[in-house]
């Protein structure tokens, strides 16, 4: 008897592969269901599925060596499916990333901040301008401040007039 799929991968619940363009089911490799994070359903197979990215509309593939790793080494809920590709991925990885330091470091940088930590804001906010373009004022006024007072402390070290 087949239940969710578990002796033909053709016969998995539909919502596995939600929205996907197309479910390769030669690739199906068997997944050990008794590492996954589910509750009715399990995934008794991961297969390569092809993908449309949220971010960048390109076609992507959700390999099932990848799907392994998701359900088997990490744990996510077994109805998790990817809404970007790796690349997009990364991308926003490293926005959220950089946002996160700004936001735990630019009050510190703001009040007595060293030069470091103020061109650490500066390069901070430049990368995100750069991949993102329009950010919040505040933001873009912080690293102009920290320029400003860059400059000033670069022209006071080099014994400029300054003033
Ligand atoms: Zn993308």
């Amino acid at each position: 008897m087949d239940i969710f799929g578990n002796t033909d991968p053709k016969k998995m619940p539909q919502h596995l592969f939600f929205g996907a363009l197309a479910v390769h089911q030669k690739t199906a490799i068997r997944a050990s269901i008794e590492k996954q994070n589910f509750s009715v359903c399990p995934r008794h197979w991961y297969i390569d599925a092809d993908f449309k990215c949220e971010r960048c509309a390109r076609e992507f593939t959700w390999t099932a060596e990848e799907q392994k790793a998701w359900f088997e080494d990490y744990f996510f809920w077994i109805d998790s499916q990817p809404r970007h590709c790796r690349e997009c991925s990364g991308e926003l990885r490293r926005h959220l990333e950089l946002r996160k330091e700004y936001d735990a470091t630019v009050a510190t940088a703001r009040d007595h901040g060293t030069p470091d930590q103020k061109s650490r804001i500066i390069q901070i906010v430049s990368e995100l301008q750069q991949v993102i373009g329009r950010l919040p004022e505040k933001m873009t006024q912080t690293k102009e401040l920290f320029e400003h007072q860059a400059k000033r402390h670069a022209e006071r070290a080099a014994g400029g007039s300054a003033g």
